[in-house]
Parts: structure tokens; sequence; C-alpha cells
């Protein structure tokens, strides 16, 4: 073990805000050890602005309890931390954790429960990474590195701390880790970690929850390199692992949202991660709505259930939750009604609450080299700059083109009515109909995973959020057994 000199890793306590520093001085005072560990250390070495900051200490949760009293809540049961409120932030605040026991690991090697607080040598070694493995204390000016950390981050290395499989077993979420940290940081990956990292060992992610994967899947889409991971998904067969019906094809649509959500991100925007889910389920959607297209089911109801049918299946990886799932049907919804709008009902759709993400999904779709948009990306984005008399006109305008083409269709039937007529159908009816409120049963089983405190997005970006013991329930996710269909 090192003890390096803080201020010479080019840290400083005065570039930490108060609530870390609130934590660690009071768990001092009381007389324990407290260190700040993990994302935090690291971005700080990088130069980079940490997401968020973690404290570790000798202390028992139930003693940083008394500590912080009523600022304090210990969350989760078989990963047990505390949360402190410094102000206005949350702090997570773990224990020193020694190795698991045997008893509580699963077959498959995975670890099922882990609350068997040991020294901070213990602790280190149980981290994922070298670089996520510094602690930091900031009074002391002291950063102790155990294994050569520091070195890593000047290599630009991603090094697992420990063998590889052993540690892609007892975790297989480490697998999506370390592509993003590698993406994030644009750092190269261990040999060690390259040799064992094979489409096959990617299986193991079956065995991992779809809410955790679904929160694992919201990181990759808002590190701010999603552009960067997203061939390293398809290279190591991560891709296959996360979305069910997605190709492993970067199409110009999906490339050309991944870099706008970039691009947002570095410059500070907010962005909706279920856009992202529907940029990329977008293609199978279109395939479903064809299917139901072929069936002769009418258009708004093959576009209702082949929205249903995509994110059922999708549900079998990455369980979305119900608001985005309605987000992202919304959205889909809107690509018809913008396409063919009824002159009418143009002023009322652009002050829809869909209509801007509806719209940007267009404008995409059509920058991209979407033909389908027939332009009207462009006339939206027009539409917008319009005064109000500018968009009367406008909308006469778009009248007159509207009756001149159906004259036109009426005199040539188009020959290509089965191909994406679904989507394309000038149809105006409810946005989306939200489906059946889910059965008693399944709605209880849900809120059940709900509460489970680590895989909640409360416990988003702490060691909870990705800790091996959300995957203890084993997730049946056999493609075979989801049926296509009328869900209702
Ligand atoms: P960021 O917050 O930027 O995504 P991070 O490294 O802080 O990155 P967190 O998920 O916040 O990641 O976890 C905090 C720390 O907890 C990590 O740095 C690592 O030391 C430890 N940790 C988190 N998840 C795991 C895991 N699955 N296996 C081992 N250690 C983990
Ligand atoms: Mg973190």
């Amino acid at each position: 073990m090192q003890t390096l000199r803080a201020s010479k890793c080019g840290l400083s306590a005065a570039q930490l805000p108060s609530s870390i520093l609130d934590v660690i001085d009071a768990l001092t005072k009381a007389g324990y050890e407290a260190y700040i560990v993990g994302g935090g250390v690291r971005d700080l070495m990088l130069g980079l602005n940490p997401k968020d900051y973690d404290a570790v200490t000798n202390a028992t949760p139930s003693q940083v309890k008394e500590v912080f009293g009523r600022r304090c809540r210990i969350i989760g049961r078989r990963f047990e931390l505390a949360h402190v409120y410094s102000g206005r932030e949350l702090i997570e605040v773990a224990t020193f954790r020694a190795p698991p026991k045997k008893a509580v690991t699963s077959s498959a090697g995975m670890i099922l429960r882990d609350n068997n607080w040991g020294t901070i040598e213990q602790d280190f070694a149980r981290r994922d990474f070298s670089i996520n493995a510094l602690y930091y204390q900031p009074r002391k000016n002291e950063v102790l590195d155990f294994c050569d950390a520091v070195d890593d981050i000047q290599h630009k290395t991603l090094r697992l701390l420990g063998d590889p499989m052993l540690r892609f077993e007892e975790d297989p979420v480490r697998m999506l880790r370390t592509l993003r940290f590698a993406a994030k940081l644009n750092f190269s990956i261990d040999e060690k970690i390259l040799d064992i990292f094979t489409p096959e060992i990617t299986q193991l992610l079956r065995d991992v929850s779809p809410h955790r994967l679904y929160d694992e899947s919201q990181k990759l889409f808002t590190m701010g390199h999603l552009n960067r991971v997203m061939p390293m998904l398809i290279e190591f067969g991560i891709w296959r692992q996360l979305f069910a019906d997605i190709p492993p094809d970067i199409t110009p649509f999906i490339e050309r949202a991944a870099k706008n959500t970039d691009q947002r991100i570095s410059i500070g925007k907010t962005i909706n991660p279920a856009f992202f889910y529907a940029v990329l389920l977008w293609k199978p959607f279109l395939e479903r709505c064809d299917f139901y297209a072929s069936k002769g089911v009418v258009p708004a109801e093959a576009r209702a259930q082949a929205g249903l049918d995509v994110l059922k299946r999708q549900a079998t990886r990455t369980i979305i939750p119900r608001f985005a799932e309605t987000f992202i049907r919304e959205v889909w919804e809107m690509q018809t009604r913008l396409l063919n709008p009824k002159p009418q009902q143009i002023e009322a759709l652009s002050s829809h609450a869909r209509f801007r993400a509806g719209f940007d999904f267009l404008l995409l779709r059509e920058k991209s080299g979407d033909q389908n948009t027939q332009g009207m990306g462009i006339w939206w984005e027009n539409y917008q700059t319009l005064t109000a008399d500018e968009r009367e006109r406008a909308i006469a305008d778009y009248n007159r083109q509207r009756a001149k083409s159906r004259r036109k269709a009426a005199q040539a039937p188009a020959e290509d009515s089965k191909a994406h007529a679904a989507v394309q159908q000038a149809e105006i009816e409810p946005l989306v109909n939200e489906p059946e409120p889910r059965s008693r049963r399944s709605r209880k089983a849900r809120s059940a995973e709900d509460r489970r405190p680590a895989a909640s997005a409360a416990a988003e970006g702490g060691i909870g959020a990705d800790h091996p013991i959300l995957k203890r329930k084993r997730v049946q996710r056999d493609l075979s057994q989801v049926v296509f269909g009328p869900t209702r």
C-alpha cells in the first residue's frame, strides 16, 4: 500500500463540495475513519467533473446513523448502506466490506448477500477496477493506493482487481461497467480482461435482473459517450444481451441520435433517456406495424399493438418503466401526426406536450436520410419560426398541396399499400391508449422490485445500484416464452 500526498495527485479539499466534506468531518470527529472513494476520486484525478461522491468508513451503518441521526437512513437489506443527507445532497456512506461468505453466493458464483464488515484492505479488493479503489482523506491530504491505481490512471488502463473471469462471474454487470468506463474515460482495457471477454461470457448477463440492466443501460446512454460505446457493445456481444430485437447495426439514424445525445450532455442540456430507446426500437416497431398491416389490421390499431409488442419483447432484457414506455409510444405516435396532420390541427399539435420530442425524432429521421418523412421535419422546423400570419399562410399552402396529392393518389392507387402504411396513415386519434394496468399480482411484484433499495433510481450511481445482490432473483428470459399478439 502506498500513501500519497493528495496535492501531488492533483487533489485538494478546496475542489470538494461542502456536502461530502461535512460527512467526512462528522465521521472523523466521532472517531471513525472516513474516505472518499470511487468515481469521485478517479474523475477529479483525471480533471473531470465527478457525477457524485461516495464515502466509505469503518463505522457500521447503525453507527453512521448514530452520528447523523435524522439526516441518515439505512437502506438495503442484503447490501446495507447509509444514505446521509448533507445540505441538498445525498451522500452514500458504505461500510468497509470483507469478502462474502461462501453460503451467500449462488451456484454460478454470484454474490447474493453482502453485509460482512471488514477492514479497508479487504474493502479495496472488493471493488471492481483499480482506478475505482483509491481512498482519499481530504483533511489529511492523503490518498491510499493499494493496487498501483495511480499508475493505471497515468497509463489510462482499465484493470479489474483479481481474476477477471471470477470478477465477471461474481457480478456480470462489471462487463457493462468495463465498456462504460473505457468509453467514458477513453482508457484501454487490460489484456487480461480482453482475453476472457468473449461473446459467450456475456451470456452471464441473462441472470441479471432486467430492472438492473435498465438502470445500467441508462448510465450507458447518459454518460456523454454513447456514440463511442455503441460499437463496443456490439463488438463484445453486450448489445445482443441488452436489446432483444434490435439488430446489432448502427444505422445512420441511431448514430445521429447518439451523437445528438452526447452533444446535448456536453453542453449541459437535459436528455430524456427513454428517447434513445424510442430510436433504437423504431425499426422493430415499423416491422411489427408492417406485420399487422399485412394481416389487415387497421393502421391505428396496428401501431398501438406493435408498440405494445415491441416494448414487451424488450422488457425481457431491460424493463423500461411504465412512464418511459408511454413516452416512447407517444413519440412514435407523433410521427404519424406530424407526417400528415389535418390542417386544422396543426397549431394545436405544435403546442402538444409531446410535440418537441416527436419533432426532434422526426428531424433526426429526416436528417439521417429517411425518405419516409417526406420533408415534414424541415416543414415543422420552419413552421416554428413563423409569425401567426405566416403560419396561417403556411397551413393554407400545406392544405392545397395535400389536396393535390390526394387527387393524384386517387388517380393512381398506391402500389405500396403495405409497406409502412400503418405509420403513414393520416388518422388522428388519442395519442396513446394506455395499456390495461398490470394485473394485481404483477403490480405487486413490480412494487416489491421497486422497493429493492439498491435497484431503485434513488440509489443510482452508488455502490448499491451496481451491487451483485440485485441479481438474486433469476429471471426467465427465454424469448420463445414471449408471445407476440394481442396483449389485452
Ligand atoms: P460513476 O459514478 O461515474 O458512474 P463510480 O465508479 O463512482 O462511477 P458507482 O456505481 O457510483 O461508480 O460506484 C461507486 C464505487 O463502488 C465504484 O467506484 C467501485 O469502487 C464500487 N463499485 C460499484 N459497483 C461495483 C461493482 N459492480 N463491483 C465492484 N465494485 C463496485
Ligand atoms: Mg459514483
